[in-house]
């Protein structure tokens, strides 16, 4: 599922590519992944306006548009972005695609359709409306933020730090990082953790996903482009701890799988 680094990844490809000529055709191949706003109003939207600018929320990503507001775009479990000039190219799960002047197509492209692409009048009004906490890499996202967002959530720190209410941006992969550099158990529970673990926690929050980009590295992909004392690149069947050489542990909860090293995370 793409977290905050994989959506850094589409924002840069997006700006690198789509960002200036005019969008001259708007195809909608599956309405579904509009919701409830009409396939007609997107496209008419859409058709002859401009990619001006971008930027990223958590796992969102919006786009302001030279007239009526922004481009919303959400990515689900599997969706990515997909920039070509031959329509041969056009590769399968195509659910929106927008041809610019010059030649260049970018796709939206979501195998499973839990992602969404939309339309919004206001940026911050759509993160407000979408109920998202403040993004993880935001400088605004300080230390005493971090310790507000947290405060008194009777919870443990592995569902706090992938609860997009409190903060946007980290999901179940990203979370296991975090927890593995902050030497943090996953069940850990967050009125536990003294101001020291607060403080080193919220430094990993932004060094690790800080790392991933620089690496290229996403939730899905490349995750062998982190460093060598990353757990993530370790997580196949009878993965070894990068630090301790132990063996790597899962944990399942709510549907999802935990991996984490017992040794250099010990259970609180
Ligand atoms: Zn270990």
């Amino acid at each position: 599922m793409p977290e905050l680094p994989d959506v850094e990844l589409y924002k840069r490809y997006l700006d690198q590519h789509a960002l200036g000529p005019t969008i001259e055709r708007v195809q909608v191949n599956d309405a579904r992944i509009l919701g409830e706003l009409p396939a007609k109003t997107f496209v008419a939207t859409l058709s002859g306006n401009r990619f001006e600018d971008s930027r990223r929320h958590g796992k969102h990503l919006l786009v302001r548009l030279q007239r009526d507001g922004w481009l919303t775009l959400h990515f689900g479990m599997t969706g990515s972005l997909a920039w070509f000039r031959d329509e041969a190219d056009d590769p399968p799960y195509d659910r929106v695609r927008f041809d610019f002047a010059g030649g260049g197509r970018l796709a939206y492209v979501n195998r499973r359709m839990l992602g969404r692409v939309g339309l919004a009048d206001d940026a911050e009004r759509f993160i407000q409306a979408e109920g998202l906490g403040p993004d993880a890499l935001d400088p605004a996202f300080d230390l005493e933020a971090f310790n507000r967002a947290i405060e008194g959530r009777r919870r443990d720190v592995k569902s706090v730090l992938m609860d997009q209410s409190l903060i946007a941006g980290i999901g179940n992969i990203y979370a296991d990082e975090i927890l593995f550099q902050a030497r943090l158990h996953p069940k850990t529970a967050v009125t536990a953790l003294i101001e020291r673990q607060r403080a080193e926690l919220f430094a990993q929050i932004k060094r690790v996903l800080e790392t991933a980009i620089a690496c290229g590295a996403g939730a899905e992909q490349f995750l062998e482009r982190l460093p060598a004392d990353y757990i993530l690149p370790h997580r196949d069947k009878g993965g070894k701890c990068p630090r301790c050489g132990g063996p790597i542990a899962t944990l399942k909860s709510g549907g999802r799988t935990s991996y984490f090293c017992p040794r250099c995370q010990p259970e609180p």
